[in-house]
Parts: structure tokens; C-alpha cells; sequence
């Protein structure tokens, strides 16, 4: 196998679906397994499934369309569209998504034209806007979109669904979720109707879901940096009784030479803006592998134990290497955070092949 190339051990992408599925069963909340990061890998996909996922989503129709061929034992899969549909893009939302989350009544009207000529029911998810500020219909206006879904014959209300943390980092909290569960309540009461999701939110609900006496009305959560990098996203910590290395990125050393500590000559900005700090002396182990930042995110990638990353360019990461014996022709395994996974499976010049280990 050549490199670069991104290794997904699926078993441990199983295996973390499985815990958090379990972990969350007792409150009544479901698992969707969000294939965004890796683009709707079917593989990835397919492991979320047999981990006890509900069904996968998407912010992307390419990747649901990847993730079609996929079923469970109760018969085929939900896909759910997890970005407000482009308004240009209906026809293909409801021929490859069983389900979107939207907010705005000119996507909903077109969602509803566009199925009833395909002859298809699309489920909808009404978006709230809880504070986080990125998509969401203000509270006092969800009633409004809801009795325009419920006029639409060829959508049906699922339920309604709530995004913290992306944006602004807001904390999914009692106070944030509560006001979900009573709009769910108050819906089902004024219009006669039963919602079946109630979406809390990501994988930064999760503190929140697990902590919490009574979960209210949420019985979903859209779970994917939690099952892929075994983390919580608020403040990046591992997740009990998960696993944090399903990924690894495999890069090859192509030069090996010792150099100067500091560099030389007048100094300005490098490729990237901003200059390293470089103050010292004597020689670095520098090692430079072939991956750039077209292929990761350097923020985001971890070397193994000794090893420091001392820049990245488009093509070239410069390493110390420390006390590590690497040569012209080795690899190196990094992890991955959220960033750096997203950048990889994203890189034409990255293959992504099954089982990983550093
Ligand atoms: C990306 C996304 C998710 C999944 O987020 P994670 O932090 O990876 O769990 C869920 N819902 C929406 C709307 C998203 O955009």
C-alpha cells in the first residue's frame, strides 16, 4: 500500500457507535450516524449500522447518494439530509434523502413540488433556533412552518431538531434542550399531530444527554465526531469506553538531513502567512514527509511520541524527529483530529483503506 493514504479501522468505528448507542438507549435517545467527515464512506457507514445507528446522515447529496445501497435488517436505511437543501438542488434531495432539516418556507414548498412529481413522501425535520446562531427558525415562528408542512401533501412532519456548538460554541443544556421538548410538546398539542424525532442535536449534546436525569422529549441525537475520533467536541476530551485512534494517516519520509536549528538570511512571511518561531541552536533530526496542507490540517495531526511537526506547507510537512529512526522511504502514522480526518478523506491524493494502527 502507498501512501499517502488514510487507514479506518471500521471495527473500532463499530465498537464506539455501539457504546454510545447503548449508553444513550436508557434515556430514550437514538443514534443517527453522521458520515460527513469521512463523505458519506459507505464502509463507515455499513460499521455505524451494525453498531445500532438508527439510520445515517449527511450534510452533502453526494454522500447520501453513496450511502443508498446501504440497509439494515429492518429493511432500508434512513438518510437524512442534515444542510438546509439548496433550493436548486430539491428534485435530487428527495430522490436520494429520506429525510432533510430545514429552516426556510421557499426550500419546504420546493421540497413539497419536487416529491409530489416523483411521486414520493419526504419526512422534514423543522430546525430551531436555540442560540448557537447558524440555522434554525426563531421559536416564534416554527408554528408557522409547521402548518405549512402540514398544508404540503407530499411532506410529512418528523419532527423537529436543534444545532448548538458549531458556530458560536453554545453548550447544549437543560435550559436550551428544555425549550425544544416544550415546542414539541406545545406542536403536538395545538395541531393534532405526532412527532416522532426530536433531534437534541451533535455530538456536543452528548455531556448533556448523558448527565441529565430527564432528557425530555429529545429521542435523537446526529452523532459523528463522537463515534469517528472518540471525543466530545466542546472541549475536545476522549470519551470514556471509546476508541480515539479508527484513523490514522500514513505519510513517506522523502528527505532525511540534519539541519541548523535557525534559519538564514532576511526573513518575511512563509507559504502560509505568519513566520515559525525559530530561535535556537545546534542541529534538528529534520525529516520532511510528503503531505501538505492539501491533504491535512496541521492543527490537527498528531506524531507519534518524540516526533514535533515543525511546519507544513502545501506539499511538504517538515518534522523534528527527535530520537526516531526514520529514513528516506518509512512512514510515519499520525493521528487525526476532527480537521486534519475532514482534510484527509477530502484530498484527491489520499487513498482511504480499511484497518488502522499506528
Ligand atoms: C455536522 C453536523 C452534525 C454532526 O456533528 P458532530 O459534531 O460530528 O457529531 C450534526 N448535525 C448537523 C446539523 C451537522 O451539521
Amino acid at each position: 500500500m502507498s501512501a499517502p493514504r488514510l487507514e479506518i479501522d471500521l471495527g473500532k468505528v463499530e465498537h464506539n457507535t455501539r457504546v454510545l448507542v447503548e449508553r444513550l438507549a436508557p434515556s430514550g435517545i437514538q443514534v443517527t450516524g453522521v458520515t460527513k467527515a469521512v463523505l458519506g464512506s459507505p464502509a463507515v457507514g455499513a460499521a455505524m449500522l451494525r453498531g445500532g445507528a438508527r439510520g445515517l446522515a449527511d450534510s452533502r447529496v453526494a454522500n447520501l447518494a453513496r450511502l443508498a445501497g446501504l440497509g439494515g435488517l429492518k429493511g432500508p436505511t434512513s438518510r437524512t439530509l442534515i444542510r438546509s437543501p439548496m433550493l436548486s438542488q430539491a428534485a435530487d434531495v428527495v430522490r436520494t434523502a429520506t429525510c432533510s432539516l430545514n429552516t426556510e418556507a421557499v426550500v419546504l414548498r420546493a421540497l413539497d413540488r419536487a416529491a409530489g412529481g416523483a411521486g414520493l413522501r419526504h419526512d422534514v425535520v423543522l430546525m430551531v433556533e436555540l442560540g448557537d446562531l447558524r440555522e434554525g427558525i426563531p421559536v416564534d415562528d416554527v408554528a408557522a412552518a409547521v402548518r405549512l408542512v402540514l398544508a404540503a401533501p407530499s411532506l410529512r412532519l418528523a419532527g423537529l431538531g436543534a444545532n448548538l456548538a458549531c458556530q458560536n460554541g453554545v453548550v447544549p443544556d437543560a435550559r436550551n434542550m428544555a425549550v425544544l421538548s416544550d415546542l414539541a410538546d406545545t406542536i403536538e398539542t395545538s395541531y393534532d399531530v405526532a412527532l416522532t424525532t426530536v433531534s437534541g442535536g451533535n455530538s456536543a449534546n452528548l455531556d448533556w444527554a448523558t448527565s441529565s436525569a430527564n432528557v425530555g422529549r429529545i429521542n435523537d441525537l446526529r452523532l459523528g465526531e463522537a463515534i469517528l475520533l472518540g471525543v466530545e467536541p466542546l472541549r475536545r476530551t476522549p470519551v470514556d469506553g471509546l476508541h480515539q485512534d479508527a484513523f490514522a494517516l500514513f505519510g513517506e519520509v522523502i528527505e532525511r538531513v540534519d539541519k541548523p536549528f535557525a534559519p538564514w538570511g532576511d526573513r518575511a512571511q512563509s507559504a502560509f502567512g505568519g513566520v515559525p518561531e525559530r530561535v535556537g541552536t545546534g542541529t534538528v533530526r529534520q525529516a520532511i514527509v510528503a503531505l501538505g496542507r492539501q491533504d491535512a490540517d496541521p492543527d490537527g495531526l498528531v506524531p507519534p511520541d518524540g516526533i514535533t511537526i515543525l511546519g507544513m506547507s502545501s506539499d511538504h510537512l517538515v518534522l523534528d524527529l527527535g530520537d526516531h529512526p526514520a529514513v528516506v522511504g518509512d512512514e510515519i502514522c499520525f493521528g487525526l483530529g476532527y480537521g486534519a480526518l475532514v482534510r484527509a478523506a477530502t484530498s484527491p491524493f489520499v487513498a482511504t483503506v480499511d484497518r488502522a494502527g499506528c
